[in-house]
């Protein structure tokens, strides 16, 4: 695939959207900036999970973070912490079958998300998943990084490697936004 062909912009895939509005995340969670405004780059990151007795997958939660309340964020976070996130991505993230996938559907990335980045579990295995994407305004940004789905198994083997302070700072983060106690905080890392 050349460059010259993957220019065209991507278009946020619905499964970033907002579920209840059905359109692109519109604010920041944090500093309320309207990212529709398309002047600053924004996360999106969304944790599921299935009930199979129930045949469905739902969200848990999901939120849009804009490039300055991120950056923040990451700061608060322990060079220690940073630096073992780098590194056990580095060292385990399936980096070959994620190029493949992007290879077969360039102009599609949903069907990159169809396994654990990390693990390559198919996602209709996963119990618990968690997604993750660059966007500005309505556009998928895909040159920092390829939007990301990764699994429960995965996510707590990160969560068992951040430090006690990081992990403080995202129990924070959890708790004044959704106002998930710390116990239950273990569903969400932010990468
Ligand atoms: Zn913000």
């Amino acid at each position: 695939m050349s460059e010259e062909e993957n220019k065209s912009p991507i278009l946020v895939p619905k499964i970033f959207h907002n579920s209840d509005t059905k359109a692109p995340m519109s604010h920041c969670i944090d500093c309320d900036h309207d990212l529709t405004l398309g002047d600053r780059f924004y996360m999106v990151e969304k944790v599921f999970k299935r009930y199979p007795e129930m045949e469905s997958v739902q969200v848990l939660f999901e939120y849009a973070i804009c490039s300055v309340c991120y950056e923040k964020m990451k700061e608060g976070m322990s060079v220690e912490s940073m630096f073992t996130l780098s590194n056990y991505m580095m060292n385990n993230t399936d980096l070959q079958g994620m190029q493949q996938r992007i290879d077969d559907f360039p102009n599609n990335p949903e069907k990159w998300m169809t396994h654990c980045m990390v693990k390559g579990t198919d996602v209709k295995e996963l119990d618990e998943f968690q997604i993750g994407a660059c966007c500005k305004g309505n556009e998928l940004v895909t040159n920092f990084m390829p939007p990301f789905l990764i699994g429960g198994t995965a996510m707590e083997e990160i969560t068992e490697l951040l430090s006690k302070e990081t992990k403080d700072e995202m129990d924070g983060f959890m708790d004044d936004h959704f106002g998930i106690p710390p116990e239950l905080r273990k569903d969400l890392i932010l990468i």
